[in-house]
């Protein structure tokens, strides 16, 4: 049984084999190839890269590129629309330069192209976008230094698009482009009244920070009537948010740009390109609904429904020339294409020590009561006993603050507590009826596996806002998990977990696991792409993992295209503000001190300033 759901979340990229181990499963030449996760694994420890290793899979994001441009052409194929589709990559998704690299390498057989929201990722964009028919769309604020890059870029041939983001913008580029003779190419971020469900939708609807209102959209167009340059203005665009879960959202927001678009044609803007920013879901969790982690659509769907919006808008409003569609598809197509491979170090099992039969004479009455209450469970009475126990376990708790119960009397009565919260738990799933205090008992007493990894440097969104990133072990699953256990990161910060997991139904809290069984035990979160790796942190100084792409062949061999050692030691603390040459001097200075006070020897000193040095060049993760 897929106990993980992966055929349902795993886009038919992921699999299991018949050995029990995950697979990636690219299709192509038009055939499925198969690669199993533990033999990469086994080639990456070869290589001398320790976990936990982010595992980038080119294949994957060249075949989400291709599938959102070849759904847009089949949409624009079947509804005969006019115009053509255009994508653009937001590089604040992930900007490490092997992913923009590919993105625009791969992407150029179909112009994609570049959103760059910064200085800095406009500056990145100018260098790694080389296809002039791409477009560059420049969100975000803009100060003289940016708008003056981005003007010689036009006129060196660049399709870039300044998108104002606030009306005071217009000012500043429009004396730049006179002082510098060039004529821009002007685009419009719109507030739209529509507003979506989703974590990260506050970016759009009235009261979003970015984007004009229509008033203000209506002066702008007034304003660059009166400089004599209207033809600049081009685009309009708007950012529902991302991850929109309801694909009815995406089709009212389309509808009211598109009828704004309309409107400015009839204006007399010459206009062209319709941005629709990102906002094209994932399905994290594969229950293809409009939860959070999911979308209640497919890509078709998605493609098909936005250009019949806007061609019926365009109709509908006299509108002969369709606008060329532009989405800033980030996630979905960035998502699938990273693995975060760890592996477990050890578990906490949760296990009450045998209730003995009977109580000393002098056992304060609470402990008595609460044996008693464990001896008289029933499948009846389950309830009354998980009340009086909690009574009992907090009497006991009570008395040992007062003085009047000991160390060892509190130590008995939490092992009797936990005994009976175990046989609830076992015998509740037999129960037609489970009362509501009783239906989560289990993930009480759940093991916590500890986990190579950070949370916080690694999957920062499933601490900030609970995000669901399905998450299983990659091998041994011809084996029923038999344990029931949540996620403990290394960091020691105690909210350094996961306790919530992908679920058709919502949430779960406690995931299926194998016993440890003396070898090493691997798992993955998968579908980390997307915005994961520049939002996580140096909590804890647990620095950026190692980094490993593969690419695979027809023949189902692979190549390990590239390899990105993770940081040292040395370089977190260099993040810091230390400097690892001044912090061994002044380590080297009180070992020395250590050798004069004659706590150690000469020699000792050696081995403890080699253990330093060889700590500082190393991994900021567990090694083994
Ligand atoms: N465009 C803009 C302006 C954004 O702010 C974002 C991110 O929120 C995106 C595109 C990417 O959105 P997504 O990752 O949902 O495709």
């Amino acid at each position: 049984a897929d106990v993980y759901g992966i055929r349902n979340w795993g886009a038919g990229y992921f699999d299991i084999n018949d050995n029990g181990d995950v697979v990636v499963t690219p299709i192509l030449s038009n055939r499925k190839v198969s690669v199993s996760i533990p033999e990469v694994i086994a080639g990456i420890k070869e290589r001398g890269f320790d976990m936990p290793v982010l595992l980038r899979i080119e294949n994957i994001l060249d075949s989400q590129i291709s599938l959102l441009h070849e759904s847009f052409r089949a949409a624009i194929k079947k509804l005969d629309y006019k115009g053509k589709f255009r994508g653009v990559y937001p590089i604040k998704v992930n900007q490490q330069e092997q992913v923009v690299d590919e993105v625009t390498r791969y992407g150029q057989r179909f112009h994609h192209g570049l959103e760059a929201g910064s200085k800095a990722e406009l500056i990145a964009a100018l260098a790694m976008l080389r296809d002039k028919e791409a477009c560059l769309v420049c969100n975000g604020y803009k100060d003289q230094e940016f708008i003056d890059l981005g003007l010689f870029a036009t006129k060196m041939g660049y399709k870039l698009f300044f998108v104002l983001e606030m009306p005071s913008e217009l000012d500043l580029i429009m004396s730049r482009a006179a002082y510098l003779n060039i004529r821009p190419l002007l685009g419009v971020r719109l507030k739209l009244a529509t507003q979506a469900g989703g974590h990260w939708t506050e970016s759009g609807g009235d009261r979003s920070i970015f984007g004009l209102n229509t008033s203000q959209l209506v002066e702008v167009v007034d304003s660059l009537k009166e400089r004599g340059m209207l033809d600049c203005l081009q685009l309009l665009h708007y950012h529902l948010g991302s991850q929109i879960p309801n694909i009815r959202d995406i089709r009212s927001a389309a509808l009211e740009a598109s009828r704004i678009y309309a409107e400015l044609v009839k204006e007399g803007v010459k206009m062209g390109y319709l941005d629709l920013g990102g906002g094209l879901a994932v399905d994290y969790d594969g229950s293809h609904t409009n939860f959070t982690n999911s979308r209640n659509y497919s890509l078709e769907e998605y493609c098909a429904d936005i250009i019949e919006t806007v061609m019926e808008t365009m109709e509908n409003a006299g509108v002969d020339h369709h606008p060329t569609i532009i989405t800033e598809s980030g996630r979905a197509l960035v998502a699938y294409y990273s693995v975060l491979l760890f592996n477990i170090l050890d578990v906490s099992r949760f296990e009450a020590a045998p209730v003995p039969e009977t109580l000393p004479e002098d056992t304060p009455e609470h402990l008595v009561n609460l044996l008693d209450v464990y001896k008289s469970l029933t499948l009846k009475n389950m309830q009354e006993c998980y009340n009086d126990a909690m009574f009992y376990r907090d009497e006991i708790r009570t008395g040992f603050r007062h003085g009047t119960m000991s160390l060892r009397e509190r130590a008995l009565g939490e092992n009797i507590f936990w005994s009976i919260i175990t046989r609830i738990a076992k015998d509740a799933r037999r129960l037609k009826h489970v009362p509501n205090d009783l239906k989560d008992i289990h993930v009480a007493l759940s093991d916590i596996y500890y986990a190579n990894f950070s949370v916080f440097q690694s999957v920062p969104d499933a601490w900030a806002i609970d995000h669901l990133f399905p998450i299983m072990p990659v091998h041994r699953l011809n084996d029923i998990p038999s344990r029931q256990g949540i996620l403990a990161d290394i960091t020691c910060d105690c909210d350094g977990k996961i306790d919530k997991f992908i679920d058709l139904h919502g949430v779960k809290h406690t995931l299926p696991l194998h016993e440890l069984n003396g070898e090493e035990y691997y798992l993955g979160v998968f579908l980390v792409g997307a915005y994961q790796e520049t939002l996580g942190d140096l909590h804890n100084l647990m620095g950026d993992t190692n980094v490993v792409t593969i690419r695979v062949h027809d023949d189902g061999s692979y190549d390990f295209v590239r390899e990105l050692e993770g940081d040292t030691v040395a370089d977190v603390l260099d993040y810091v503000e230390y400097e690892p040459k001044v912090l061994l001097e002044q380590f080297r200075r009180t070992a020395e001190e250590a050798v004069r006070d004659q706590l150690i020897t000469a020699t000792e000193r050696r081995e403890i300033m080699e253990a330093y040095e060889a700590g500082m060049r190393g991994y900021t993760y567990f090694e083994r």
